[in-house]
Order: structure tokens, then sequence, then C-alpha cells
């Protein structure tokens, strides 16, 4: 039963030409699938993950609160030590169309003084156009093809399951979350979805996306000021 619409699991196309250069689906043809993990790194789901991926050999991408990096510094390191990829999902989780674009920018300029990526994934998936145009200046902004809603409590491991499998092709971007309110579900959503998609034929891969200009590099009326509150902030973290 592939290719049923349903919104909530597979974004619809008016969506992603709003973001047309954000990234909401790999390149096609190699049966290459890419699992993503949102929220964390948290000691209590993370590790689980991590040892989940593990055993199965697989690479992956975790797309971290910045605030988690500074509390679990080792947890981050763990994550890179096993050879996943890392993007910034800003350092306090915040919602971008809830704040002014320049404190939203600020707060993911904090996240990227503990998390060295040039992939960032916006909380909630939603940002100004304002935003959006400021950060794809210097990130790859990474969407999603295929969500597995664990994150909702009112669904079971066998709905997140049938979320992906129902929905997952060729190039897809899956999200799952290594958070608290994720870990019923994920955990035992993840391996299965990979034996059963590892049965279909499909491989694992992390995403690794080319180099931007580094975040304080743009040029324009209002960086000055930008800049000015980045170093600040930043001092203020160190
Ligand atoms: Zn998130």
């Amino acid at each position: 039963m592939r290719n049923r619409i349903n919104y909530k699991v597979r974004l619809p196309k008016w969506l992603t030409r709003l973001f047309p250069e954000a990234i909401w689906r790999m390149p096609q043809g190699e049966n290459t699938l890419y699992l993503t993990f949102d929220d964390g790194p948290v000691p209590e789901v993370t590790p689980k993950v991590l040892d989940i991926l593990k055993s199965k050999n697989i690479k992956a991408t975790f797309f971290c609160v910045g605030d988690n990096v500074k509390k679990y510094p080792q947890l981050y390191k763990r994550i890179l030590d096993e050879g996943h990829s890392v993007g910034n999902h800003t350092h306090n989780h915040l919602q971008g169309p809830k704040y002014k674009t320049q404190n939203y920018l600020n707060n993911i300029s904090l996240a990227q003084s503990y998390i060295n990526s040039n992939m960032f994934r916006p909380p909630h998936g939603v940002l100004t156009r304002a935003q959006y145009n400021a950060i794809s200046a210097s990130f790859n902004i990474v969407m999603w093809d295929v969500i597995s809603c664990d994150y909702d409590k009112s669904l079971t491991p066998q709905q997140c399951i049938n979320n992906v499998l129902d929905f997952v092709r060729d190039g897809s971007i899956i999200t799952f979350h290594d958070s608290i309110k994720a870990q019923k579900n994920v955990l035992v959503a993840l391996p299965y979805i990979i034996d059963t998609l590892m049965d279909e034929g499909f491989s694992f891969d992390k995403i690794e996306l080319p180099k931007k200009i580094p975040f304080d590099g743009i040029n324009d009326d209002k960086t000055d000021k930008l800049r000015n509150n980045i170093n600040r902030l930043l001092k203020g973290a160190s």
C-alpha cells in the first residue's frame, strides 16, 4: 500500500515548492535510504539508538539541539566517533515563525558553536521566508520525505512502522527522534523498520552535503549588527 496520500507522514508537493532549495529527498537510483534523528542527544535514548545502528552496521544523521550537545558532549562525541553525521537543529529547539529573524539566527549560531555542521533542519519544519533565505546562504537545509511520527505518544510502535514502510521510496530521508517523548516508539520501530527495508533490498547511509559559506561570513547591511550579537552570545556561552 505505498503512495497513498497522507500529508502528515509524507509532505505535500506544494510545501516542498515553497522552499525549493531545501533538500527533501536524496538522489535516487541506488536504493539508498537516509535515517535521521532529531532533538538529541539525550542519555536516556541516544545511546540505545546508537547501539541499534551499530548492531546493524548503519550510518545515520543526527540533527542535534545545541543545548543538549552542551550538556552531553560525550554523547555528541560518540555520534561522531561511530561515523554518523550531524546537523544543527537550533540551540533551544525554536520554532522559527515565533521569533524575530535575528534572534532565531543568533540561536542557530549559538548551536553552531557546539555543532560543527553545514546542515540545518528547522524544528517543526517551519521557517519564515527571511529566515529561510538567511540560513540557506550558509547551510544546506535538510527537510524530510517521510516522518515516523514517533514523537506522538498516542501512536503505537506499529503505527510508526506503518508510517515509514507505507511511504518510503528510493532516496527517502526518514525522520525519527532520539528524544524522551519518542523513545517508546522509536526504540521498538527502528530495528523492525531497518530489518524489513534491508530485506527489501534497501541500504542506508548518512547525509553529507557540500560546504557553504561560513555562517558568520554573510555580508549585507544588517550583518555587522548580527555578528556583534552573535559574538556577544558566543562569549556568554563559553
Ligand atoms: Zn525537532
